[in-house]
């Protein structure tokens, strides 16, 4: 007997014959003797049309502006994830199955206070376990939390996956399955690049760097937890047969491992490639080159909560003046540039350009530790496609390059292709 957490992502909840299919695999598991707790995210769809809501109902009147009350944000968008909690323990006690559908504050899970954006502070194993002990399958709505003022939280897009590797750290599981709609981790995302391959196992670090670098098949804070906690995760497709053999084995289920690198036998020097669309790039021209100015600028930016991404700053020509660029999500680049009109008087700096539409593409490899020119065959090759580069970050094991955004597509398929990633 094993102790598993099963996490279902939007498209595999989608309707009711999915929920059907999505019960069948539960039951699979229930039947083979296994203790089960699932996490469900809301129906496809539902999270954005209830932000949308939420963005209509805060404009003020004749304003486009939608600054809106994140603990309201947070009532309203957690509402998804609770009715496919209770739609999934209907179907599968239909099916003969003892289930119960569970909230995040019943369990509870606590957060901490950033509504909209809660990272998880506790989960207290101990009314799982006992569900276990009852022979229930605990159904719970992924996404939410418990914030210190009482009020519901959730965890941020894509944050019902971390509510499962959460979870499955609090009860101490064998084993957590992230079901979506794609049968594991691919060399880069598969809806971009048809030759990519699945990978049968990928390392925390690269995952994480995926992840971060916009990879959605997984949310970051996720593969933090699964590494720190050493849980053992999988990412697996919901759309195939619960019954189809192979599907139940508990050692190698079929899917992606998420492991330590000394568990990867054959290590590439390229493992991925992962891309971000809808970066903004802001250039502010000749800036006071003196200490104190970068913090000047980049901390009202952290205040107002903007996620600088990419930053380049020129060494000066006469030690006076300089260029810094950076890149922010294009969403944010509005406030951004409010913050900057507030700041300019005190840094200094003549003028302010800005250009939504970035793309940025990465280059993800444990292997290049080891090995020099990556960097040169990626730039070679963008250059053959007469891809310019705007920008360009490296770190130990990734390099990122910002581009326009009309050649994402082409950039990650030549990447994809020059690392020799193609399925053969
Ligand atoms: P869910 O709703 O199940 O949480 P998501 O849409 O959040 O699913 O994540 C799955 C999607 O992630 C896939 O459909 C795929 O398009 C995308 N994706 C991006 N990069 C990758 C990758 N390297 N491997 C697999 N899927 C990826
Ligand atoms: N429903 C939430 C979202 O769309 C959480 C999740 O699916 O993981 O972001
Ligand atoms: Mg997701």
């Amino acid at each position: 007997m094993a102790r598993i957490v099963m996490k279902f992502g939007g498209t595999s909840v989608a309707d009711i014959a999915r929920i059907r299919n999505v019960a069948r695999h539960v039951k699979r598991e229930v039947d083979a003797g296994h203790e089960v707790a699932v996490v469900v995210s809301a129906m496809s769809g539902k999270t954005n049309e209830l932000i949308a809501w939420v963005q209509d109902a805060s404009k003020a009147e004749g304003s486009n502006l939608h600054i809106y009350d994140a603990r309201e944000y947070d009532a309203v968008v957690a509402s998804g994830e609770q009715v496919t909690s209770g739609l999934l323990a209907l179907t599968l006690q239909a099916m003969g199955v003892n289930a119960r559908s569970w909230q995040g504050w019943q369990i509870p899970i606590k957060t901490d206070g950033a509504h909209g954006a809660a990272r998880i502070a506790d989960i207290d194993g101990s009314f799982l376990i006992k569900r276990f002990g009852e022979g229930q399958v605990a159904v719970v709505a992924g996404f939410q939390g418990i914030a210190p003022d009482n009020r519901l939280s959730t965890l941020g897009r894509g944050g019902s996956d971390t509510s499962a590797v959460a979870i499955a750290a609090a009860v101490k599981a064998d084993r957590c399955d992230i079901y979506t709609d794609v049968d594991g981790v691919y060399t880069t995302d598969p809806r971009i690049e048809p030759k990519a391959r699945r990978l049968s196992k990928i390392s925390f670090e690269e995952m994480l760097e995926m992840a971060s670098l916009g990879a959605k098949v997984l949310q970051v804070r996720s593969v933090e937890l699964a590494m720190v906690h050493r849980v053992r995760t999988f990412v697996r497709s919901s759309f195939e047969d619960p019954d189809a053999p192979g599907m139940g084995d508990l050692l190698n289920p079929p899917g992606t491992l998420i492991c330590d690198e000394e568990e990867i036998v054959e290590q590439q020097v390229v493992t991925g490639i992962a891309y971000a669309k809808d970066e903004a790039q802001i250039s502010l021209r000749r800036v006071a080159d003196r200490p104190g100015v970068s913090a000047g600028i980049f901390g009202p930016l952290a205040e107002a909560n903007i996620n600088v991404d990419m930053i380049v700053q020129n060494i000066s020509e006469d030690g006076k003046f300089t260029d810094i660029t950076f890149t922010v999500p294009s969403g944010d680049l509005d406030k951004a540039l409010f913050v900057l009109g507030k700041v300019k008087e005190t840094i200094g700096f003549d003028a302010v350009q800005s250009e939504p539409g970035m793309s940025k593409v990465s280059v993800i490899g444990i292997g290049m530790r080891s090995h020099a020119g990556v960097a040169a065959t990626a730039f070679k090759a963008l250059a053959d496609k007469s891809i310019n580069i705007r920008a360009i970050t490296t770190s130990e094991i990734k390099i990122s390059i910002l581009i326009d955004g009309p050649y994402t597509e082409l950039a990650v398929r030549t990447l994809h292709s020059v690392y020799g990633l193609d399925k053969q």
